[in-house]
């Protein structure tokens, strides 16, 4: 389905990205983000029919349902990437243990023009994505896209006063 929304799309290219990593078949909380993905879907769709009032509101609770998803996604990243840890040890020697870097990645919100940072933890610097970041202002629903690693985990976006 094509879509005039961006962050969705990169929603769908991050839920096809999680299930091709190996033994996420067996995870749980991967159902649980793919439901959350596709409530995001639903919601989008509502708020791009929505008009004049109804549209803010609808804009809002599908940026909330983005959130939401983005949200189960890393869970079952995460979990995914831990269960194949307990796998590998049980073999091998974990690789890449310990390796996890931090970064910032400095942005700016095109509707309210508020500089902001995204930090965040990855195990590994490549590859990157670009994520939908929703502007940290409170009165604002801007949302740009941010490429950091596509394993990132604890990200925390945060305005960056002038
Ligand atoms: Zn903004």
């Amino acid at each position: 389905m094509p879509s005039s929304w961006p962050e969705l799309d990169e929603l769908i290219r991050e839920l096809a990205e999680v299930s091709a990593l190996p033994h996420a078949e067996a995870e749980p909380l991967l159902s649980e983000a793919s439901m959350a993905v596709s409530k995001a879907t639903a919601e989008l769709t509502r708020a791009a029919g929505a008009r004049h009032r109804g549209a803010v509101a609808a804009r809002e609770r599908a940026l909330r349902t983005i959130e939401e998803a983005r949200a189960a996604l890393e869970r079952a990243r995460k979990a995914i990437a831990a269960s194949a840890r307990r796998i590998a040890a049980g073999r091998t020697a974990p690789a890449r243990e310990g390796t996890s870097v931090e970064g910032r990645v400095e942005a700016m919100c095109p509707a309210c023009r508020q500089a902001f940072v995204v930090r965040y933890r990855a195990p590994l610097p490549t590859p990157t994505v670009a994520f939908p970041v929703a502007c940290p202002a409170e009165k604002c629903d801007g949302i740009t896209s941010v490429e950091y690693p596509a394993s990132a985990t604890d990200v925390h976006v945060q305005a960056v006063s002038a």
